[in-house]
């Protein structure tokens, strides 16, 4: 579905991604983890064109996208949840919802596809007349899940989902990203937190200073003992 190939970004004069390729089949959770700073949000932002590679090609669904503009990019069916969040506060959750469907050329259905957004996620129906500034850390990640599923995206890139959320709220998050997954959409997973990305992912990469240095199936990482000396603590 989505290949990466011989990607390099350079930040003026910082390469912060060196020559690296990868992909993800559809269907799959593929996750890409790795310390502060080793390149994931890098590479999150220039599969959604908001950052230029320096060389190499990003293809979608078979054709190349690095040449493309962001919002034709998420109408073809990518849509990203950024590391933090950055839900619209000033703004109610339904209105917050209502802009995820904003770029939507069909716009059949749009009552159908908030109310699963709903059903996913009942403490948005709840608050869905609140300010989004009122949330919890928890309650605006899934506003932020909400939003990106409202363009019906085929695929979902996740940055850093986890950050700044109580154990309890990441198993939470977690079970919905599977649960996703199983709907249908395929998902590119960003994490510091390897143990539960790995868990659930059907593969991943392991990333450092902008170079993959290991690739396995989500239980090879997990067993693997560079994995559990580096991001385990093992
Ligand atoms: P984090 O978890 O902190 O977001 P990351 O793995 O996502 O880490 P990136 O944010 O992609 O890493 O950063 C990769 C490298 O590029 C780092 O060295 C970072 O300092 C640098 N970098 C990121 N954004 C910029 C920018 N806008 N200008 C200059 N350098 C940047």
């Amino acid at each position: 579905m989505l290949k990466v190939k011989n990607l390099s970004v350079h930040y003026g004069m910082i390469q912060a991604i060196k020559d690296i390729s990868f992909e993800v089949n559809e269907g799959e959770i593929v996750t890409l983890i790795g310390a502060n700073g080793a390149g994931k949000s890098t590479i999150l932002r220039t599969i959604s064109g908001l950052v230029k590679p320096s060389s190499g090609e990003i293809e979608y669904l078979g054709k190349p996208i690095h040449t493309v503009a962001t919002r034709k990019i998420v109408e073809q069916g990518i849509a990203q949840v950024p590391e933090g969040r950055h839900v619209f506060k000033g703004l109610t959750v339904q209105e917050n919802l209502d802009l995820g469907s904003f770029t939507r050329k069909d716009k059949q259905n749009l009552a159908g596809d908030l109310e699963a957004v709903f059903e996913r996620f009942p403490i948005l129906r709840e608050r869905k007349n609140q300010d989004a500034a009122t949330l919890s850390g928890g309650e605006q990640q899934m506003l932020a899940m909400g939003r990106a599923l409202m363009t019906k995206p085929k695929l979902l890139l996740l940055d850093e989902p986890s950050m700044g959320l109580a154990p309890i709220f990441i198993k939470e998050i977690f079970h919905i990203i599977q649960d996703i997954q199983k709907q249908g959409t395929t998902i590119l997973l960003i994490e510091q937190n390897a143990n539960v990305a790995l868990k659930i992912a059907n593969r991943g990469y392991v990333l450092e200073t902008g170079n993959i240095v290991l690739t396995g199936t989500g239980e090879e990482l997990l067993a693997s003992d560079e994995v559990q000396k580096a991001y385990l603590g093992g």
